[in-house]
């Protein structure tokens, strides 16, 4: 069955004005408001807030001027609500990405609800049978709005390749769910969520996007433009076409298929603008894996890019942090699963995702599939003799 994704392009995705235009362009092309929300419905927009800091003209998050226009274009449908709900990543604080953001001023402005869903109740779903996470705990408000909207920024990102629709309905769960997440194996765990969890509308600001060593260290893209649909993995493929990224690529998309939600792209019809007038390659999260300090030994035992991309943003952070690397230690790194380290070497080991669990038993070893890139710097901040970031590293382990 064809399912349509919808694409604005525009020319200045901070001018409220013209983004209001657009938005208003891009509902005229997917049914108006009116038609497409049922009348007095409590509607529910999931943004994706990756900071504390104001950061949404960086491509990093959700923009308050592309917020805006969605409100007021939902408004027209005359809802019984208008709620903006977020619970963002680990270490970070829903209500300070609000505040920073212009988001608290745009509430004002519309007569929209924010709300951390951290301070809500979440409640447990089945996912598919026979696959990682058996239930997920996910936001009450999110699982019972009358109409949810899935709103995210679009991004390059270095465990995921791109994060669009699918990847933001992460920010539903709980804190230890995203743990969990990251611990089992994170693109199979967002496509298993995404079995269940199924948004009435996805609206991508692609406005301000982002290329690179997303989610957070990249490039700002002034794409300009929007993207809408109702189905996440048409929504994800036109946008991984748009980056010129193969949809092949995007783990969570095969991972779709498995399941038994995929769709070819055959069944994708675009409407508006096409790919083609729209495409601009974005830079992927996959620079070499160079690590220039004589001290530091990297046994790449085939490891996905994924947990390569972990490392190496994980020097950079610490770097950016004022970390001078020449401080670390002798070390071998060990990641991939065929990464190991050899009987004669000496030095601190640090073994690096779920590949290398036949390290477990060794302090210094870092979960998951692939391990957040905060989890490595924090092993890296402790072997320092610094600081954890992110709290402890049983934490993380859940077996
Ligand atoms: S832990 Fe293994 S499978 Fe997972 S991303 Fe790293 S190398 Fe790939």
């Amino acid at each position: 069955m064809l399912t349509s994704v919808a694409l604005v392009k525009g020319k200045n995705g901070k001018d409220l004005n013209e983004v209001r235009k657009m938005m208003g362009d891009l509902f005229a092309l997917i049914g108006p408001a009116s038609k497409i929300i049922p009348p007095n419905s409590r509607v529910l927009i999931k943004p994706n807030l990756t900071a504390e800091e104001n950061l949404w003209e960086k491509g990093i998050l959700t923009g308050p001027v592309f917020m805006q226009a969605l409100v007021e274009e939902v408004q027209k449908a005359n809802p019984a609500e208008v709620v903006i709900a977020e619970a963002i990543a680990i270490g970070l604080n829903t209500k300070k990405a609000f505040a920073a953001n212009g988001y608290e001023e745009m509430a004002r402005a519309t007569g929209a609800r924010l709300m951390d869903l951290y301070d809500g109740e979440f409640e447990e779903i089945k996912t598919p049978a026979g696959g990682l996470l058996k239930s997920v705990r996910v936001s009450r408000e999110v699982w019972h709005a009358d109409f949810f909207i899935n709103a995210p920024v679009l991004k390059t990102h270095f465990a995921s390749t791109l994060t669009a629709a699918m990847k933001n309905l992460k920010g539903t769960t709980t804190y230890n769910e995203k743990k969990r997440f990251h611990y089992l194996g994170l693109n199979k765990a967002v496509a298993e969520l995404n079995a269940v969890l199924k948004p009435h509308l996805i609206v991508v600001d692609a406005l301000i996007a982002l290329e690179g060593d997303g989610p957070i260290a990249g490039t700002p893209v002034g794409l300009n433009l929007l993207l809408a649909g109702r189905n996440a993995v048409a929504v994800d493929t036109v946008a991984a076409r748009i980056m010129d990224i193969d949809p092949a690529e995007v783990l969570s998309l095969s991972l779709a298929r498995e399941i038994g939600y995929g769709i070819e792209e055959k069944e994708i019809q675009v409407i508006g603008n096409s790919i083609a007038e729209v495409r601009r390659p974005f830079v992927r999260a996959c620079a070499p894996l160079q690590i220039n300090l004589d001290q530091i030994h990297v046994m790449d035992g085939e490891a996905c890019n994924a947990c390569r991309n972990g490392l190496r943003i994980a020097l950079g952070r610490l770097q950016a942090a004022g970390v001078s690397l020449a401080k670390l230690p002798g070390m071998n790194i060990s990641l991939g699963p065929k990464g190991s380290f050899s009987e004669s070497f000496s030095g601190i080991a640090l073994p690096i995702g779920n590949c290398q669990n036949q390290y477990k038993h060794l302090p210094n070893y870092v979960p998951g599939c692939p391990p957040p890139a905060f989890l490595v710097a924090d092993q890296l901040r402790e072997i320092l003799g610094e600081r954890r970031k992110f709290g402890p590293k049983k934490d993380f382990i859940m077996e």
